[in-house]
C-alpha cells in the first residue's frame, strides 16, 4: 500500500483526504499545525459549480439546506450612489444537481473533517525537515520521523514546508490591499452584491438561510514592512475603524451592524515554483494564491487536489500541469476584476459601467469569462 503525507488540513488538504478515502491502494496521514478546528467561525465562502460538482461527489449535497445558500445573481452596484448597474445570472452555469453555493467556511471545514478517521490526522504537527531522496521522510520537532511515497503540500499561503523542498524563494507578495471581514445580520436578499467604490470594493452574500451574511471589503492601502509585520495593528479598534470609515457608505448597508470585524493584508503569488520534484505536489494556496476578487481560491484548491489524485493514479503529471494553465487564467481574471472594481476616475467609472451592462448579458462573453472556469 502506498503512503501519502498531506501537510495542512485546510480546504485543499481535507478535500484531498476525502477523495483518498475511497482509494483502497493508498493510505494517508494529515499533518495539521493547529491543535483543532474552530467550527463556530462565522465568515463565509463562495463556491462555484466547478467545485460544487466535486464536493457533491463526496456527499456535500446532503448538508442541511438551512446551512447553505444558493444565490442566483451577482449584483453590481456603484457604492457612492447605491445605484445598481447590472447583474449576472449565476443560474445559467448551474445544472440540476450543482448550484453556485455560499456558506460559512467553518461549515465547509466541518463537512470535510467529519469523514477523516481520527488516527489519520495529527494535530499540533511541527515539521522541522523533509527529506526527499529515496522516498519522502517527514521529521517532526519531537524527533519522530515517518516515511511516505507521495507528499501533498497544502499548508496555505505562507507554506513553510514548501521551502524544505523547493530551493527558490517564492514567497507571496503584499498586493497593496487590506481585507476587512465581518458578519451582517438582517435582510440583504438572497444574492451576492458587489459594491464598487473608489480604490475599494465590498461584497455581501448570505451564508445560510438564517439572515446571516458575510461582508468582505478589499481596500487599497500602502503599508510599510514594519506595519505588515505588526499583527496587533490589524486587530486594533483604531485600524479597523479607519478601514470601515474609508468605505463609501450606501443607503442599503449599515456598517454599524457589522460584527466580528477582522482585517488582514492581502498577499498574492506572482510565480509558480519549479514543479519537477518526483511524487511531490503543491495544492491550494501553497501552489498559488489569487487576489480574492474572483472568489475562486477555494474552488481552485479543490480542483487542484482532484487533479493531483488523477495524476497519481495515472502515473502522469498531465492533469496537474493542465491545472496550472487554468490557474494562470483565473489569476489574470482575478487581477482584471480587481482593477475594474476599484476605478475612481468618473470617466473610467462611466465607461466601466456601460461595458459591464453590455457584457453581463452577453452570452458569448459570459461563457468565455466565467463558463470556462465554472464548467471545467
Ligand atoms: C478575503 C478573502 C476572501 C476569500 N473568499 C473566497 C471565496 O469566497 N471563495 C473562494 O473560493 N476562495 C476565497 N478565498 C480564498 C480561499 O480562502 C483560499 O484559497 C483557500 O482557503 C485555500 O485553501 P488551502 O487548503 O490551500 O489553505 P487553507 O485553507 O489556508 O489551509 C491551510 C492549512 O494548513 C495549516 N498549516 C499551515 N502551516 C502549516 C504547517 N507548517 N504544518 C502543518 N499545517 C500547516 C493551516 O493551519 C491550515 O489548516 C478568499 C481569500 C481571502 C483572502
Amino acid at each position: 500500500m502506498k503512503k501519502i503525507a498531506i501537510i495542512g488540513g485546510g480546504i485543499s488538504g481535507l478535500y484531498f483526504a476525502n477523495i483518498l478515502n475511497s482509494e483502497k491502494k493508498f493510505e494517508y496521514k494529515i499533518f495539521e499545525k493547529k491543535n483543532n478546528y474552530n467550527f463556530q467561525e462565522g465568515y463565509g465562502i463562495q463556491l462555484s459549480v466547478n467545485s460544487i460538482k466535486l464536493l457533491n461527489n463526496i456527499g456535500f449535497k446532503n448538508l442541511p439546506t438551512s446551512e447553505v445558500s444558493f444565490p442566483s445573481k451577482v449584483n453590481f452596484i456603484q457604492a457612492n450612489n447605491s445605484k445598481k448597474i447590472c447583474d449576472i445570472d449565476l443560474t445559467q452555469f448551474n445544472d440540476q444537481l450543482n448550484q453556485y453555493t455560499t456558506l460559512k467556511r467553518s461549515t465547509l471545514l466541518k463537512f470535510l473533517f467529519q469523514n477523516i478517521p481520527q488516527e489519520k490526522i495529527k494535530f499540533n504537527s511541527n515539521i522541522i525537515k523533509i527529506e526527499n531522496e529515496n522516498g519522502i521522510r517527514i521529521i517532526l520537532k519531537d524527533n519522530t520521523r515517518e516515511e511516505f511515497d507521495y507528499l501533498v503540500i497544502a499548508d496555505g499561503i505562507f507554506s513553510k514546508t514548501k521551502l524544505f523542498i523547493f530551493d527558490e524563494k517564492i514567497n507571496p507578495k503584499y498586493n497593496l490591499n487590506v481585507a476587512l471581514r465581518g458578519k451582517l445580520t438582517g435582510n440583504y436578499g438572497g444574492d451576492i452584491s458587489i459594491y464598487m467604490g473608489s480604490n475599494s470594493h465590498y461584497v455581501i452574500y448570505p451564508i445560510n438561510q438564517n439572515n446571516e451574511y458575510n461582508f468582505v471589503a478589499i481596500i487599497k492601502k500602502k503599508l510599510s514592512s514594519e506595519e505588515l509585520k505588526n499583527y496587533d495593528l490589524f486587530k486594533s479598534d483604531e485600524f479597523l475603524g479607519s478601514l470601515r470609515s474609508s468605505l463609501q457608505k450606501t443607503s442599503q448597508v449599515s456598517f454599524e451592524n457589522l460584527s466580528e470585524l477582522k482585517s488582514f493584508p492581502v498577499y498574492v503569488s506572482s510565480n509558480f515554483p519549479n514543479l519537477n520534484k518526483k511524487n511531490v505536489y503543491l495544492s491550494g494556496d501553497a501552489l498559488f494564491t489569487f487576489p480574492p476578487s474572483f472568489a475562486q481560491g477555494a474552488s481552485q484548491s479543490i480542483e487542484t487536489a482532484n487533479d493531483i489524485l488523477k495524476s497519481i493514479l495515472n502515473n502522469s503529471n498531465e492533469y496537474y500541469q493542465k491545472r496550472i494553465e487554468n490557474i494562470s487564467s483565473v489569476n489574470n481574471k482575478s487581477k482584471f476584476n480587481h482593477f475594474s472594481f476599484h476605478l475612481s476616475n468618473p470617466i473610467s467609472v462611466f465607461i466601466r459601467n456601460n461595458i459591464l451592462k453590455f457584457l453581463s448579458k452577453n452570452k458569448t462573453f459570459l461563457e468565455n469569462y466565467l463558463g470556462k472556469i465554472y464548467r471545467t
